[in-house]
């Protein structure tokens, strides 16, 4: 097998920053100690949770109580658009959910399956340029809504969303709002009270810190129904050991994002422009997906009309080079992108498409062979489609 010595997909997950791991390490080894237990070496591992709680709680500018540990993004946006159904289901009598078209998979399926439960869902659509307008959302809401979901950035096309304008539509209504900031955090702002939203979900991979450990916020107050039963963990929250090594990883590589946030975010979108600027200059036929400039600065989404996006991806990686198209977890099917599709792209369209993300260690040089590459294979590739259908 070949190497990957271009790595394009961070958006489908980053490396564990070394400093990151290096927070991590003791509590593998001679800090193991279970959190729950009383003697001192569970008061170690209590004390590190703790910390870590209330540093992740100081970025996102709310109570530490406010945080509930999880094992990652899917199960942080279950817990949300579930939990609140679900507390519904037994306290209220509101039946409605909004949520988007683009939505990750975590929510759309959740949502889709609680519609098995006597849901009513509208799956609002975001605009040609991958925006969901404040106004479309308002226009969804009904007297019995309970819940919106929208995502504050979208991991394939990286369009940012106006969470806040849609946040405060709900909450001047008394309805929930729910934001997927997965693909979010590390690069935009997190402050919670400027958002506005009452649920947010976060995980740590994405942002240079290890898989399987994400937290979901609850604002105080917030209609919940845990969904996770067993022991105590998280006040009775969500039960389960707690991943102290990921947890205390997950605020390490938290609070180094946000430390050199202007400094990556400057570094990637450099990257990012130049990125999209070559291959609209020197690829004929190519069309970026999502607004120009209100997307995530790593984000790159083109299409390349008569080039099967899969067999790109291959070519790519044959030079070494890591990209996808779209989600990770579409990867292996041949459907076509539920969120190119969404934005009005046909079906070819939608399969003529890769998703380039770039991360912090990624350099100019890089972007140039990738541009290298792509031009010479994408030509390659269209003649191969066209001398075939002659
Ligand atoms: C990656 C991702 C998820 C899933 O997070 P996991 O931690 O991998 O389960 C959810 N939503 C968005 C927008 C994502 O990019």
């Amino acid at each position: 097998m070949n190497r990957t010595e271009i790595y394009l997909d961070h958006a489908a997950t980053t490396p564990v920053d070394p400093r990151v791991l290096e927070a991590m390490l003791p509590f593998f080894t001679e800090r193991f100690g279970n959190p729950s237990s009383i003697y001192a070496a569970g008061r170690e591992a209590r004390a590190a949770l703790d910390q870590a709680r209330a540093r992740i709680a100081r970025l996102l500018n709310c109570q530490a109580r406010e945080i509930v540990f999880t094992s990652g993004g899917t199960e942080s946006d279950n817990l949300a658009v579930k939990g609140v159904a679900f507390w519904h289901l037994v306290n209220g009598r509101g039946r409605h959910i909004v949520t988007t078209a683009f939505e990750h998979h975590a929510v759309l399926h959740s949502a889709e399956y609680l519609e098995r439960f006597g849901f009513h869902v509208t799956y609002v659509a975001p605009d040609a340029d991958g925006i969901v307008q404040p106004e479309a959302i308002e226009a969804a809401l009904r007297p019995d809504t309970i819940l919106v979901s929208v995502m504050y950035a979208n991991n394939e096309i990286g369009t940012i969303q106006p969470i806040r304008e849609i946040a405060h539509l709900c909450r001047e209504r008394g309805i929930t709002v729910h934001t997927d900031a997965v693909q979010a955090a590390g690069t935009l702002p997190l402050d919670v009270e400027e958002l506005g939203v009452d649920l947010l979900s976060i995980s740590a991979h994405k942002f240079y810190g290890p898989k399987g450990v994400g937290l979901l916020y609850v604002r105080s107050g917030t209609p919940i129904l845990w969904q996770q039963h067993g022991g105590a963990q998280e006040s009775n929250r969500r039960a389960g050991t707690e991943n102290v090594p990921g947890i205390v990883g997950m605020a390490r590589a938290l609070e180094l994002a946000y430390e050199e946030l202007d400094e990556r975010n400057a570094h990637v979108q450099a990257l990012r422009d130049r990125l999209i600027d070559g291959i609209l200059q020197r690829i004929p036929d190519s069309r970026l997906n999502g607004h120009r400039h209100q997307r995530l600065p790593n984000n790159v989404n083109v299409t390349f009309a008569g080039v099967d996006g899969e067999t790109l991806l291959l070519n790519l990686d044959l030079h070494g080079i890591a990209a996808s198209s779209g989600s990770a977890c579409t990867t292996g099917s041949t459907e076509p992108s539920h969120v190119l599709l969404a934005i009005g792209a046909t079906p070819e369209q939608a399969r003529s498409s890769v998703r380039l993300t770039l991360g912090k260690d990624n350099t100019a040089r890089e972007i140039e062979r990738t541009l290298d590459v792509l031009e010479e294979t994408v030509a390659r590739l269209r003649k191969l489609a066209g001398a075939r259908s002659r």
